[in-house]
């Protein structure tokens, strides 16, 4: 007979810190569905309940699907939106709880309600008490969980992804699939066991592109994996430092077949492992005038020309990370620098899209752009341009991060400012694929540069086109110096804030 398994996908990275509330409205603009109509909408897509899809293919399972529901990282998520996704898989766990023989739930591992700040850990809590402790609970997080004992106290099987830029959503479902699969025929019997350091950042921030503490211990896991029939997954999580949760931080979980000391010395080599390198990181992070000295510089450069562009991320302003994708420092330093043809991609900025949009297309005119969520990173820019394009804003990603999934910028403009074209959009969507620039009619292989606020996942579209890629750190909300956040919960002393 068909095993039954409960499933659910919620997924949201919170920035505690951030002043902007994570509201209905975002998921709606993102991802929100519910019930049976999650499948037909995510089947092409490389989000997670398209692998439980595939996975109740492969294992003739038969799934009870309950929410789906992603947003691009903001504040808090208020407490009626939490309601509405926790409520729908706890309602229906409860309802069908004489049939389910086990779940398998896609979250996150760093989402934080205005109530709790360890949501995953009281989701898994309430789902704990209200299945028993006998239907086993598989879970699948993203590598920036901040994996807490809570969430390990009432799960058995855990897997996070294990690329960065995130490829393998799809991978990491039929990975925790297959281990649910044999203990549900009663194979196995998962325990997982979870340690960390006193660190909030480390592992290189998780980054799968180039050789780093996370490469060589996820090397490492595979070895381990294949020598030892008990050993049935391991998962390195590099944390998420803009949640100002107590046990934030990089983490090792080890899931095993019954349980054996000799596990908690392998956590305890990993983690060790990453304290020794803590202090690495892959990146340069240049200031804005020092983009601007390098961009000089590779405008003498003849032999460059064609070659394509020179991608710079806005590293601090990336909303994928929680920044509030308006800081004004990036692009103020381009205008100054007068550099070539340049494409901005992008900037949140709701009311002048709105203004922009009212004048049409061809208008030229002169506003306050950008700037308006906190001037402190960056004021709001006058600037005088030329509206030479307006879109839905609504695009299908080709590249290989999000694949297959609708992103939504909302209503948006590309204005024109000297040899600049910048995106204002009206939602705030991290840049990460090359459809953001072609569907507003601009093609970034011709562009001298191309701004992106991204950290990581850009890489996955953007490096096979760019010329050189930089790095820019323009002190925004997701600044490498985390040092002046004003934790409250986290616990102490901890690296890089009191210990060296
Ligand atoms: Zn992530």
């Amino acid at each position: 007979m068909a095993f039954c398994v409960l499933t659910g996908f919620i997924s949201h990275e919170t920035a505690t810190f951030s002043r902007r509330p994570t509201t209905l409205e975002n998921f709606e603009n993102d991802l929100l569905l519910f019930g049976d109509e999650i499948a037909a909408k995510t089947a092409s897509s490389n989000l997670e309940p398209a692998g439980m899809q595939k996975a109740a293919e492969r294992f003739d399972w038969h799934l009870i699907y309950t929410v789906a529901a992603t947003a691009t990282p903001s504040g808090p998520v208020e407490r009626d939106l939490w309601a509405l996704c926790a409520d729908r898989l706890l309602h229906t766990a409860d309802q069908e709880k004489h049939r389910i023989d086990g779940v398998l739930l896609n979250l996150h591992g760093a989402m934080a309600t205005v109530d709790d700040y360890d949501a995953e850990g009281l989701l898994l809590q309430q789902l704990r008490a209200c299945l028993g402790p006998d239907i086993p609970l598989a879970v699948t997080l993203d590598l920036h969980a901040n994996v807490t004992d809570r969430m390990v106290d009432n799960g058995d099987i855990f897997c996070a992804y294990r690329t960065y830029p995130h490829v393998d959503q799809i991978a990491t479902v039929m990975r925790a699939a297959a281990i649910l699969e044999r203990t549900m025929r009663r194979e196995i019997t998962p325990r997982t066991r979870l340690a960390r350091r006193a660190m909030v950042t480390g592992l290189d921030h998780g980054r799968t592109t180039t050789e780093n503490p996370m490469t060589q211990l996820l090397a490492q896991a595979d070895a381990l994996e294949d020598q030892d029939d008990s050993l049935l997954t391991i998962s390195l999580c590099a944390g998420f430092p803009l949640t100002d949760l107590e046990q934030a931080g990089p983490s090792v979980t080890i899931t095993t077949d019954g349980d054996n000391l000799s596990y908690a010395a392998m956590a305890d080599h990993f983690m060790d492992f990453a304290w020794q390198h803590r202090h690495f990181d892959s990146n340069t992070y240049l200031s804005v005038a020092a983009c601007m000295a390098v961009l000089n510089q590779a405008r003498q450069d003849p032999a460059a020309a064609g070659s394509g562009p020179i991608v710079i991320a806005d590293h601090a302003d990336n909303p994928g990370a929680g920044a509030y994708g308006d800081s004004t420092h990036l692009l103020k330093g381009l205008l100054d620098a007068k550099i070539g043809t340049a494409a901005f991609g992008s900037l949140y900025d709701p009311a002048a899209a709105a203004q922009l949009i009212a004048a049409g297309e061809g208008a030229e005119l002169s506003l306050f752009i950008g700037g308006k969520t906190d001037p402190r990173y960056g004021p709001p820019l006058f600037a005088t341009g030329r509206v030479e394009h307006i879109t839905s804003g609504h695009y299908l990603a080709g590249g290989p991060y999000a694949q297959g999934t609708w992103q939504n910028l909302g209503p948006t403009v590309v204005f024109r400012i000297a040899t600049i074209d910048v995106l204002i959009t009206s939602n705030c969507v991290q840049v990460t694929e090359l459809e953001t620039f072609t569907h507003a009619g601009i093609d970034p292989r011709r562009r001298d540069v191309i701004v992106v606020k991204s950290m990581q996942h850009f890489r996955a579209a953007f490096e096979p086109i760019a010329r050189q890629v930089l790095i820019v750190d323009c002190g925004a909300l997701a600044t490498e110096d985390i040092t002046k956040l004003p934790y409250k919960f986290l616990r102490r002393p901890i690296f890089p804030l009191d210990l060296e």
